[in-house]
């Protein structure tokens, strides 16, 4: 299951490895980071995701 790259909480997988909150890349790097619903929530740009992953 995955974790949230931001809060380490872990993600509820929907059908089809479909997660529920979202996946973010950081520009130029191919590296996936799952995102939470909850995160998803609170940080409502990309651009804010992106400042809040290590
Ligand atoms: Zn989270």
């Amino acid at each position: 299951m995955p974790k949230c790259s931001i809060c380490s909480n872990k993600i509820a997988e929907l059908f089809l490895s479909k997660i529920k909150g979202t996946i973010v890349h950081k520009p130029g790097s191919s590296t996936q980071y799952p995102v939470c619903f909850e995160c998803q929530k609170k940080f409502k740009t990309k651009e804010e995701l992106l400042a809040k992953l290590n």
